[in-house]
């Protein structure tokens, strides 16, 4: 017998579900955490008694962290009033139940309002689409590795121009040119019958621009980002492979440190932990890189002599482009976007040129100075010189 409660239900009321598992999770969090329950008054953030917090965390490229709390409801029932309509709210969790890609509690938000204001259901998705596309929009987002899985780190950052990240002359339009290349030609990979997947090598010195660059390329290409370390403790031959064949769409995969992988042996650090990617396993992750859509691998490493040539091998490594300690040019360069506008730029760059030439003075430790001469460009040739001649450049 179903008891009038639910009869009720049933005939005059409607409940719109929407699981962990669904894209619209988050969004709809999102848009519930701008409205305000009629019983306990309007003011940022959702209004209820019970109450749970969404925190993002964003560690900015200066080092400053903002963090962001969202004020969502609370696992139970909730109402809001929306466009006049009442609107149950109920946020449910299960423990027993864990969603397998992420290894959360699965859970769900359910929405039940009277069947004649069922419409405003569609209102509501389009709303909290509109909340989430916007957050991304000319954003890139970060992933990296947890487990066997990629998390985003953090809210979307800003796109980084590709402007900004400044190279020696032709490095990155080669590599921009490639990959717009290869991009187009996905029937051609098909009608061949090859994986349609490329990779990338960047080789060089700490501070060259090496993830910047891959960052800059991604925000260009409205690609989002995968970073993964390889040395980084914990991961194995098997999380590496499930974790290249399951990127999110459209993203660019970027494997820092690959030498790290080339310690045939397992690799044990001070405290024991074991971190046992091998060099067969790179392999084969790389190898296995799905074919269903585009793939772009970037790998970097500090020691290219260190690579062996099964890695370099077309098909694993297309192109292979060196980023070096800053040339003349690339100060210069530098210099005079840092300092665009101010008097005696065009001078001090020169000077600048010559002061790096042949003394791998690396474009962070640049950047680095640039940032605390804010005062001026005099400052920035100033500390320059104590710093080289005192051999402290960083
Ligand atoms: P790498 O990956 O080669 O170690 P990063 O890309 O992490 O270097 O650069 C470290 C910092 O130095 C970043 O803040 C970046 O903005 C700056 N930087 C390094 N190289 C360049 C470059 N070629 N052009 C502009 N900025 C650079």
């Amino acid at each position: 017998m179903l008891s009038a409660d639910t009869l009720v239900r049933r005939r005059l009321l409607t409940t719109l579900e929407i699981p962990s598992t669904d894209l619209s999770h988050p969004w709809v969090l999102s848009w519930l955490s701008r409205q305000s329950s009629p019983f306990s008054g309007r003011g940022r953030g959702f209004r209820s008694h019970q109450l749970s917090v969404n925190t993002s965390v964003n560690k900015r490229e200066s080092g400053v962290t903002d963090v962001e709390f969202k004020q969502v409801p609370g696992e139970g029932t909730h109402w809001i009033r929306y466009r006049g309509a009442w609107m149950q709210v109920r946020r449910e969790r299960n423990e027993r139940m864990i969603d397998v890609k992420s290894g959360t509690p699965w859970e769900k938000v359910s929405l039940t309002t009277l069947s004649r204001d069922r419409a405003l259901f569609d209102i509501i998705l389009q709303e909290a689409y509109d909340l989430g596309s916007k957050a991304i929009e000319n954003k890139t987002m970060i992933y990296s590795a947890w487990g066997a899985e990629w998390r985003p780190l953090g809210p979307p950052r800003r796109k980084r121009e590709l402007d900004s990240v400044v190279l020696a002359h032709g490095v990155k339009e080669r590599i921009v040119e490639d990959i717009r290349t290869f991009m187009g030609r996905e029937t051609w990979y098909a009608d061949r019958g090859i994986p349609y997947r490329r990779g990338y090598l960047l080789s060089g010195p700490p501070g060259s621009g090496k993830s910047s660059f891959v960052q800059a390329l991604a925000g260009s290409l409205s690609m989002d980002i995968c970073i993964l370390n390889l040395s980084e403790r914990g991961q194995t031959d098997d999380k590496l492979s499930h974790l290249l064949i399951n990127a999110p769409p459209r993203s660019i995969i970027l494997l820092e440190d690959i030498d790290a992988a080339f310690n045939h042996r397992v690799q044990t650090s001070a405290d024991g932990y074991q971190s046992a990617i091998t060099f067969s396993g790179l392999l084969n992750a790389l190898d296995g890189v799905g074919a269903a859509e585009s793939r772009i691998v970037f790998m970097t490493t500090n020691h290219p002599q260190k690579l062996d040539a099964a890695l370099i091998r077309p098909g694993r490594v297309d192109m292979h482009e060196t980023l070096d300690d800053a040339t003349p040019a690339q100060a210069k360069e530098m210099f005079e976007r840092f300092y665009a506008g101010q008097e005696g730029v065009e001078e001090g760059a020169g000077r600048l040129g010559e002061m790096v030439r042949d003394r791998n003075v690396s474009m962070a430790a640049l950047q680095g100075l640039f940032i605390v001469s804010a005062e001026g460009p005099d400052m920035a040739l100033k500390l320059l010189k104590a710093m080289l001649e005192q051999e402290r450049v960083p």
